[in-house]
C-alpha cells in the first residue's frame, strides 16, 4: 500500500478499515498486538548503576579516594590492623553517600516522567461506530481519526474527509508556513514529504479547519518515527535558580578549597602527620562544598510540581515553577475559567417577534426552525446514554444540541436529512461559524456567531429589534449567538469565508447562561490580597463580560472594561498609560492578548496568561507563565504553555501561584539550612587549625556529619507544608537573589553560632577529658546534633511552637533517623572506628545544653523580628 498514492478506497481496504464504522474491536486488539504501541521509542535511561558510578565523578570525592587508598597502602605495609579502619569507613560512607544521590536522582526522575504522562496526547477515534477520545498510543494502523485546529496528529493518516485543512508541518520539513491539505488532492509516486497534501503527519499539528482521516503508520513506523533518532528531546530544564546555586555552589567550593589548603599548609606545619591532615581537608571539603544542592532543588521542585498536579495544575517545565512564585498578574479567558462552561440555552428570539422565548421541550415552530438551522451549523454531540447525558465538543454548541435534542430533533437524525456539504469552522478572530447543507434540495449556507459581527453581515432581518434583545440578553451576562442564513446556487469549489459570510438574513438569536464559578469570586480575593491583580479577558460581549466581572470583584468602581477594537485603536503609549485601569477586555482577539501581556510587562509585571485555541500559542509564549486550559484547550496551547490547567479552573492558577511561592520559600529554607550548617563546619575547623593547631574533627567523623545531616534533614524540609500565609505578601520581584533582604547574612551568622559551639564544645571536651579525642567527640556530637535541630528552626520565619514543632512528619522521620545514626556512633563500639571515646556524664549534659541554644537564639530572634517575615 502506498497512502498517498492509492485511491482512499484502496488504502481503507488495504489497512482493513471501514470509513463509517473504524475498525472493529477484536481488529484493533490484533493489530496492537502486531504493531504494538504508538509511540516513539524513548532513549536510553541511565541505569542505577551507571547513575551510582558518576557519583564518583566528582573530582573532591576522586582525591578522598585516593586519600583513602594510599593510607590503606600504608597500613598494609605497616602491617597495623586498626590504620584499615579509618580507609575502609571512608570508602563505606562515600559508597552511602553515592547511594544517597542515586536515590535523589531517580526520584526526581520519576517526578518528572510522571509530569510527562500526564501531558501524553490523546485522540479522537471511530471505532465499532462510536466515537472516543482515547491515548494516542493506542492508535493501529486502520483506526480512522477525526482532526480539528488545533490537534496533534497523533499518527500518519491519508485524509478522506477534510475542510479547510492546515497543518503546520515544521517539525518534519523545516517548512513553519501551514501547508494545505486536501482530501482529494492526487499525489504523484514518490512525491516529497511536503508535497503529499492528501496526508497527515505525527507530530505535527492542525492549524486549520477539520478532517477526518485513517491512520496509515504508527510508532516509529510514521515519517516521525524515522527520524526520531536524529531528534534532541533534551530540554534544558535546570531552572534560573538552580543555575545560580549552582554557580553559587562553584565559589562556595572554591572558597572551602582555599580554606582546606590553608588548615593542610597551617596542619602540616604543627606537626600533624601529613595524611592524617591531607586527609581531614579533603574530607572537609567533600563535606562543605554543597555538591548535592542542584539534586535537592530539584527533587523538592518536582515534589512541589506533584503537589500541583493533585491541585490540577500540570507544569511542563520547572523554571515556571519559579515564575509562578512572583506572578502579579493574572490575565483569564473567562469562559470555562472564571465561569462554570455549562452553557444553557435559556431564550431564544425570533426574527420580527416581539419578545424572548424561553426554551423547553415544546417550543413554537418558529424557534425550533431556529434551533434546527443552529444545530446544522454546529460541531460536536450531545447524546443520553444510561450513565447520562453526555457533552462532547464546545459547550457553546453542545448547549445548542441539547436545545434541539428536547424539542424531538437530535443533530444526528438531523443530519441525515440536510447533510452537510461544506464548512468553514469557528475561528476566535472571526467569532463565526459557517456550514453549508442540503436543505429541501437547496444548498443552504447557515452562519452562526457573535451578535456584533453577524448583525454587519445580514442584509435583511429587523437588525435594530434584534439588538435591543441582545443587549437586553447581555445585560443578564446571557452570551448571544445570532444564526442567519442564505441560500446559493451552487457549490462553491473553495469556500472563502468573506463571500458565504455576507448578504444574509437574519433568522435569530439564542442567549445561554453560563454561572460563575463559586470557587472563583473567592479566588479573586486571595488574588487581590496577596497583590496579584486579576484581568479579565474575553471573547464574549463586553456587557456580558462586564455583568460578570463586576459579580466576580474583577472590575471595581472607576476601573474600565475595553473592547478589542478599542484596544486596537490606542497606541502603544495611550495601552502603557490605561493599562493599570483597564480590567475587562471583550471581544479580544488572540494578537491582542499579547499587546496587554507586553504592555503590562512593560510595566515590570510578571503576567500569567491562559489561552486554549491555536491562535493563543504566541501569547501563552509571550507571558511569563502560560497556562493552557486542560479540557478545552487544543494541544498546540497545551505546547505553548508553560502550565496546564486540567480543570480549566482560574482558582487553580491562583493555587498553583500559591504552590509555586510555597516551593520557592521551601528551596530558600533548604539551601539556608545546607549552607549555615556548611559554613558552620569549614569555620570551625578553621578557626580550631589556626588557633590552636589541632584538628577538631577527623576526616570520618566530618563525612559521618555530612552523611546524617546533608540529604535526609534538607529533602524533607523542603516538603513542608505552603505556609499559611504566604498569600497575604506581596509577589516577589523575579529577579531578586534568594539572599535578599539579609538573608545571606543570617545564613553566615548561623554558620558562626555552629561553629561557636562547636568549638566551646571541642575546648570544654579536650580539657575535662584530657585526650585531644575527648574534645572531638564533643565537637562530633554538638556540631552534629545541633545541625539536625536547625532544621526544625528553619521550618518557619514564624516561633516553631506556633507552627507546632512536629508537624513536618518526613522531617520528623529524617531527624530521627539522623539522631539514631548519629547516637549509633557514640553510643555503641562503634565509636572505636570513628576515634570518638567515652565521655563523663557532665560533659553530655553540657553537649545537650549547646544542642539547644540554636533554638533559644532562633526563637529570640525571631520574636524580637530579627528574621524579617518577607
Ligand atoms: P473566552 O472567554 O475563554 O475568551 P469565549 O468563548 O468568550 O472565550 P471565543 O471562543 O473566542 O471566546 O468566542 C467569541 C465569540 O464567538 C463568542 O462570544 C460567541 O459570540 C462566538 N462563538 C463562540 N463559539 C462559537 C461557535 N462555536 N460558533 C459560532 N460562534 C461562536
Amino acid at each position: 500500500m502506498n497512502p498517498y498514492f492509492d485511491s482512499k478506497e484502496e488504502v481503507l481496504t488495504a489497512l482493513e478499515s471501514d470509513e463509517a464504522q473504524g475498525l472493529r474491536s477484536e481488529q484493533v486488539k490484533s493489530k496492537q498486538a502486531q504493531f504494538g504501541r504508538n509511540q516513539l521509542v524513548e532513549k536510553k535511561k541511565k541505569t542505577n548503576w551507571q547513575r551510582f558510578v558518576d557519583q564518583f565523578k566528582d573530582t573532591m570525592i576522586i582525591i578522598l579516594l585516593i586519600a583513602a587508598a594510599v593510607s590503606f597502602g600504608i597500613a598494609m605495609v605497616e602491617g597495623d590492623v586498626a590504620e584499615f579502619f579509618e580507609p575502609a569507613l571512608i570508602l563505606l560512607i562515600v559508597i552511602l553517600n553515592a547511594i544517597m544521590g542515586v536515590l535523589q536522582e531517580s526520584k526526581a526522575e520519576k517526578a518528572l516522567d510522571a509530569l510527562k504522562s500526564l501531558s501524553a496526547p490523546h485522540a479522537r477515534v471511530l471505532r465499532d461506530g462510536v466515537e472516543s477520545v482515547i491515548d494516542a498510543a493506542e492508535l493501529v494502523p486502520g483506526d480512522i481519526i477525526k482532526l480539528e485546529a488545533g490537534d496533534f496528529v497523533p499518527a500518519d493518516a491519508r485524509l478522506l474527509k477534510s475542510a479547510s485543512l492546515k497543518s503546520e508541518e515544521s517539525a518534519l520539513t523545516g517548512e513553519s508556513v501551514s501547508a494545505e491539505k486536501d482530501a482529494l488532492a492526487q499525489i504523484e509516486e514518490n512525491a516529497p514529504l511536503g508535497d503529499r497534501s492528501n496526508m497527515v503527519f505525527s507530530g505535527c499539528s492542525i492549524t486549520y479547519g477539520t478532517a477526518t482521516a485513517v491512520v496509515s503508520a504508527t510508532g516509529m513506523q510514521t515519517e516521525m518515527g524515522k527520524i526520531a533518532d536524529l531528534l534532541n528531546n533534551e530540554n534544558d530544564t535546570q531552572t534560573p535558580l538552580q543555575k545560580k546555586l549552582a554557580q553559587l555552589g562553584t565559589y562556595l567550593g572554591i572558597l572551602a578549597l582555599a580554606a582546606c589548603a590553608i588548615i593542610f599548609v597551617v596542619g602540616l606545619f604543627n606537626g600533624i602527620p601529613v595524611l592524617e591532615i591531607f586527609m581531614t581537608s579533603v574530607s572537609l571539603a567533600v563535606s562543605a562544598i554543597p555538591e548535592g544542592l542542584p539534586a535537592i532543588v530539584t527533587i523538592v521542585l518536582s515534589i512541589g510540581v506533584q503537589r500541583m498536579v493533585k491541585k490540577n495544575a500540570i507544569i511542563r517545565r520547572l523554571p515556571a515553577v519559579e515564575t509562578l512564585g512572583s506572578a502579579s498578574v493574572i490575565c483569564s479567558d473567562k469562559t470555562g475559567t472564571l465561569t462554570q462552561n455549562r452553557m444553557t440555552l435559556v431564550n431564544a428570539y425570533v426574527d420580527q417577534s416581539d419578545e424572548l422565548e424561553k426554551i423547553s421541550e415544546h417550543n413554537s415552530e418558529a424557534v425550533r426552525k431556529l434551533l434546527m438551522y443552529a444545530t446544522l451549523c454546529c460541531d460536536g454531540s450531545y447524546v443520553v446514554e444510561a450513565s447520562g447525558e453526555k457533552h462532547i465538543g464546545d459547550p457553546t454548541e453542545t448547549s445548542i444540541l441539547k436545545a434541539s435534542y428536547l424539542n424531538g430533533m437530535p443533530k444526528e437524525e438531523l443530519l441525515k436529512r440536510y447533510e452537510r456539504l461544506g464548512e468553514i469552522p469557528f475561528d476566535s478572530d472571526r467569532k463565526l461559524m459557517t456550514t453549508i447543507n442540503r436543505i429541501d434540495g437547496k444548498y443552504m449556507v447557515i452562519v452562526k456567531g457573535a451578535f456584533d459581527i453577524m448583525e454587519k453581515r445580514c442584509v435583511r432581518g429587523d437588525l435594530k429589534k434584534a439588538r435591543n434583545m441582545n443587549d437586553d440578553m447581555s445585560k443578564q451576562a446571557l452570551r448571544v449567538l445570532a444564526i442567519g442564513y442564505k441560500e446559493i446556487e451552487a457549490l462553491p469549489q473553495n469556500l472563502v469565508a468573506e463571500e458565504m459570510e455576507n448578504g444574509l438574513t437574519l433568522m435569530g438569536l439564542v442567549g445561554m447562561i453560563d454561572p460563575p464559578r463559586e470557587e472563583a469570586k473567592k479566588a479573586v480575593e486571595v488574588c487581590c490580597h496577596a497583590g496579584i491583580r486579576p484581568v479579565m479577558i474575553t471573547g464574549d460581549h463586553v456587557v456580558t463580560a462586564s455583568a460578570i466581572a463586576k459579580e466576580l470583584g474583577i472590575l471595581h468602581e472607576g476601573e474600565k472594561a475595553i473592547t478589542g477594537l478599542e484596544l486596537d485603536a490606542m497606541s502603544d503609549e495611550q495601552l502603557a498609560n490605561e493599562v493599570e485601569h483597564i480590567s475587562v477586555y471583550a471581544r479580544v482577539s488572540p494578537e491582542n492578548k499579547i499587546r496587554i501581556v507586553k504592555a503590562w510587562q512593560n510595566k515590570g509585571q510578571i503576567v500569567s496568561m491562559t489561552g486554549d485555541g491555536v491562535n493563543d500559542a504566541p501569547a501563552l509564549k509571550a507571558a511569563d507563565i502560560g497556562c493552557a486550559m486542560g479540557i478545552t484547550g487544543t494541544d498546540v496551547a497545551k505546547n505553548a504553555a508553560d502550565m496546564t490547567l486540567t480543570d480549566d479552573n482560574f482558582a487553580t492558577i491562583v493555587e498553583a501561584v500559591k504552590e509555586g511561592r510555597g516551593i520557592y520559600a521551601n528551596i530558600k529554607k533548604v539551601v539556608g539550612f545546607l549552607l549555615g550548617t556548611n559554613i558552620g563546619e569549614v569555620i570551625l575547623v578553621f578557626v580550631v587549625m589556626l588557633l590552636w593547631h589541632k584538628a577538631p574533627l577527623l576526616s570520618m567523623q566530618l563525612l559521618w556529619i555530612n552523611l546524617v545531616t546533608d540529604s535526609l534533614p534538607a529533602i524533607a524540609l523542603g516538603m513542608e507544608k505552603v505556609e499559611a500565609d504566604i498569600m497575604d505578601k506581596k509577589p516577589r520581584p523575579k529577579d531578586e537573589s534568594i539572599f535578599a533582604h539579609g538573608f545571606g547574612i543570617r545564613i553566615a551568622l548561623q554558620g558562626v553560632m555552629f561553629a561557636t559551639l562547636a568549638i566551646i564544645a571541642f575546648l570544654l571536651g579536650e580539657n575535662i577529658t584530657g585526650e585531644l579525642a575527648g574534645g572531638q567527640t564533643m565537637a562530633f556530637i554538638v556540631l552534629s546534633l545541633s545541625q539536625v535541630i536547625q532544621a526544625y528552626n528553619m521550618r518557619s520565619d514564624h516561633s516553631l511552637f506556633k507552627i507546632g514543632v512536629f508537624t513536618n512528619k518526613k522531617l520528623n522521620m529524617a531527624c530521627l533517623v539522623s539522631i539514631v545514626l548519629v547516637l549509633l556512633v557514640v553510643f555503641t563500639p562503634l565509636k572505636v572506628l570513628f576515634g570518638l571515646i567515652d565521655l563523663p556524664i557532665e560533659l553530655h549534659l553540657i553537649a545537650l545544653g549547646l544542642i539547644a541554644v540554636p533554638v533559644l537564639v532562633m526563637e529570640l530572634s525571631k520574636a524580637f523580628g530579627l528574621i524579617r517575615h518577607q
